[in-house]
């Protein structure tokens, strides 16, 4: 007899084939076995999702049917909860379920037989872990803040708020949450998340160096998409069966399938990379506080600036909050010294000059003291712009309506969006004027600016002589230009750290995370944009990335106490400098929170994103409006529908912030609600419509359409 089986497949996003088909199998496969089924001229694979009550019924044609081809023997089928998580994460981000579920496993899995999958199973049997009784390494006495944030951690069923400063030790508390985990039953995992692929050699180096000695090497593994889909897939195995018990890794963990799993923890949550650009979009932050419910696993999220959204989660519980706050004001070692921040307002500074005379002069002290300083700029290459002073011509890009940033490195003129590159012209390409100039200013310039400044400067001879007829000063500079070959970000950042480099010049790249000893100093020189940017997460973003940068400077506890935070401003009044100088995150959340309140913007709406790409503006627009009067006039009118259609604002659509992108014409239209529920239902019932309007002659000529739920960039 043939049992029929619903099996998840890849297919396109918006494609007529649904992702679940309908296979037939001798036996009856439990759901979430892994097999390989035919799907047209190929093989592909497929996920069991359960057994097919239609097809069982005579729904499905017979005749059509096909065999599951084989299945991946060896591998335990994937739990309910997982496929609860993956059901959930395609609803809630209007993607198929097909789709979401292949891509959250390891890539390798799509190209390999089930013979070859044996092969693999057999290479790496697990490793028994080493005696259970060797002791943890070195773990530390935790002080009072550490050990009563874990107390309520371990008291509460969470979600826990980590609310500590940079410094405050949320790594140590990490830690030995997971420790304790561990000892509590030999299957017990924990998944810790990070921002960044970049961060995770040194979380995995800690974890590893406290948790390999007693439960074995391979008792810790990282999941990111910088590794090898070999390595990715044997971790992935680990992880599902169990012989992890850590995994560590960026926001595509948190789809890792882990039977044992009983804590989650979301490092730096306010980091906007949680959150996909791609595919499903979604924020693995709320994946997983949903997953922890799901799972019955404690959530921490941990930040030294958390997201207002989790800020706001956490007020008090008789004001509605639903996460625990915890905080830990205090720097490790240090008797709460926090970097001194210091305002200079460049209105009483020369013109045009990109660093003030003040700033100049402590940096200058800072070197001759054998200490590091940090200037941080948001904005690589050489120059935004090349201007003709005579025409008017500047280096737009003629694909994107964006302009093309002067690399002088290599004299090119580089587009940032669709990477069109040229080399310099000569002279201005409209008027034929030899003068044309750089406008702006990137961090290459920044570089080259500053050791210009500081060329009369020598080093010390070493960092205890102060000794002024050294070396001249070195400027080393890191952001995605510099770092774009393998491991070269390693090797600048441990010159960094050995003390070979006295400036580090950079993108917000250098201002998160690393744990550089020496700094004493970090300067942001232009950091005004953002007071005045039309997405109103820029200020947030912008408190966030300064607070965290200031917590670069006076690591070193011998060094701590004239570590200094330097701020150039025009708007040395505006409240978000203000509230930098107290380290004052709290005020800052609340001053930003009241004016959200009163625009009705998140936390208090939700809102989703539609975008369309299309030749030409008009086209996308008329896609666009199309599915937006369909919502008014169709959906309004469907049975019980009315409700929820008059609980949503389907705003008109507007051409994105940058409109063309490697000559695709973009457009976007906001949905908003004040209700979550009312949002996730009329979305999930707007699919059919904007799949209709995509098919209709307003639909014509329209490359893409996505929908973006809890957009971070508006
Ligand atoms: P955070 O994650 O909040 O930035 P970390 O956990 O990285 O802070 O701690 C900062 C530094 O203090 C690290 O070098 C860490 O090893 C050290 N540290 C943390 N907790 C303790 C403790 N209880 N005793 C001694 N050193 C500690
Ligand atoms: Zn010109
Ligand atoms: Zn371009």
């Amino acid at each position: 007899m043939m049992h029929w089986l619903c099996v998840l497949v890849q297919t396109p996003a918006h494609a007529s084939l649904g992702s679940v088909l309908s296979y037939q199998y001798p036996t009856l496969l439990a759901p979430g076995t892994l097999v390989r089924v035919p799907l047209g001229k190929r093989e592909t694979l497929g996920v069991v999702w359960d057994a097919d009550a239609a097809g069982a019924t005579g729904e499905v044609d017979p005749g059509k049917v096909k065999q599951i081809a084989s299945v991946l023997e060896g591998i335990a089928p994937l739990s309910a909860h997982w496929q609860q998580l993956l059901g959930f994460a395609a609803q809630y981000y209007q993607r198929s379920v097909g789709e979401v579920t292949l891509a959250a496993l390891p890539p390798q899995l799509r190209e390999m037989s089930a013979v070859q999958v044996q092969r693999r199973l057999k290479r790496t049997a697990p490793t028994p872990p080493p005696d259970g009784e060797t002791a943890l390494a070195n773990a530390p006495t935790l002080t009072a803040e550490q050990a009563q944030a874990l107390d309520q951690i371990q008291a509460h069923a969470g979600p826990c708020l980590l609310f500590g400063a940079t410094g405050s030790g949320k790594t140590e508390v990490y830690l030995q949450c997971v420790q304790t985990l561990l000892e509590r039953g030999p299957h017990a995992q924990a998944l810790v998340m990070v921002p960044e692929i970049n961060l995770t050699p040194q979380l995995e180096q800690r974890f590893r160096e406290r948790f390999a000695p007693r439960y074995g090497a391979a008792s810790v593994v990282s999941l990111h998409s910088g590794m090898t889909n070999p390595q990715r897939l044997k971790n992935w195995l680990a992880a599902h069966h169990g012989t992890a018990r850590i995994v560590l890794g960026t926001r595509m963990a948190v789809f890792a399938s882990m039977p044992g799993l009983q804590l989650i923890v979301v490092d730096e949550e306010h980091d906007p990379s949680y959150k996909s650009g791609e595919g499903a979009r979604y924020s693995a932050r709320d994946l997983a506080v949903y997953r922890g419910r799901l799972e019955n696993a404690k959530v921490v999220l941990g930040s030294a600036t958390p997201s207002l959204e989790s800020w706001h989660h956490s007020r008090p519980v008789e004001e509605g909050g639903r996460y625990l706050r915890l905080h830990m004001p205090g720097r490790v070692g240090q008797t709460d010294k926090l970097p001194l921040v210091r305002r200079v307002d460049m209105n009483h500074q020369p013109r045009n000059a990109v660093f003030s005379i003040p700033l100049l002069e402590a940096i200058r002290e800072r070197i001759a003291r054998g200490e590091q300083c940090m200037v941080f700029l948001n904005r690589r290459g050489y120059a935004t712009v090349l201007h003709c002073g005579d025409c008017g011509w500047k280096s737009e890009c003629p694909h994107c309506s964006a302009f093309r940033v002067f690399h002088k490195i290599d004299r090119t003129l580089r587009c940032h969006h669709c990477g069109f590159t040229e080399r310099v012209p000569r002279a201005c390409p409209a008027c034929g004027n030899p003068d044309i100039a750089p406008l702006g200013r990137g961090t290459e310039r920044l570089e080259e600016h500053l050791a210009e400044l500081l060329s009369d400067v020598r080093r010390p001879n070493s960092i205890t002589t102060e000794c002024p007829n050294g070396e001249p000063v070195r400027i080393a500079r890191i952001d995605a230009d510099t770092t774009r070959l393998k491991g070269t970000l390693e090797s600048q950042l441990a010159a960094v750290h050995s003390g070979d480099v006295d400036v580090l010049v950079g993108t917000q790249m250098i201002a998160k995370g690393h744990d550089f000893r020496r700094i004493t100093l970090v300067a942001a020189v232009n950091p005004d944009g953002a007071l005045f940017s039309s997405d109103f997460r820029a200020p947030e973003r912008l408190f966030g990335l300064l607070l965290q940068a200031a917590g670069r400077a006076g690591r070193d506890a011998s060094l701590g106490d004239n570590a200094e935070m330097w701020v150039q401003t025009f708007q040395p009044a505006h409240p978000l400098y203000a509230a930098l100088k107290g380290h004052d995150y709290p005020t800052f959340a609340q001053q930003q929170l009241q004016e959200r309140a009163q625009a009705s913007l998140p936390p208090f709406s939700a809102q989703a994103l539609v975008r369309a790409e299309a030749k030409t503006q008009e086209i996308a627009h008329g896609f666009l409006e199309a599915a937006r009067n369909a919502a008014a006039s169709e959906m309004a009118h469907w049975d019980g529908w009315a409700d929820i259609v008059a609980q949503v604002t389907v705003y008109p659509p507007i051409p994105m912030g940058i409109q063309r992108i490697a000559n695709i014409e973009r457009a976007q239209m906001l949905v908003e609600s004040a209700s979550r529920n009312a949002l996730q239902q009329f979305l999930s019932g707007w699919q059919s419509v904007l799949h209709t309007a995509r098919q209709s002659p307003a639909g014509k000529g329209v490359i893409r359409w996505a929908v973006d739920v809890d957009p971070l960039a508006i």
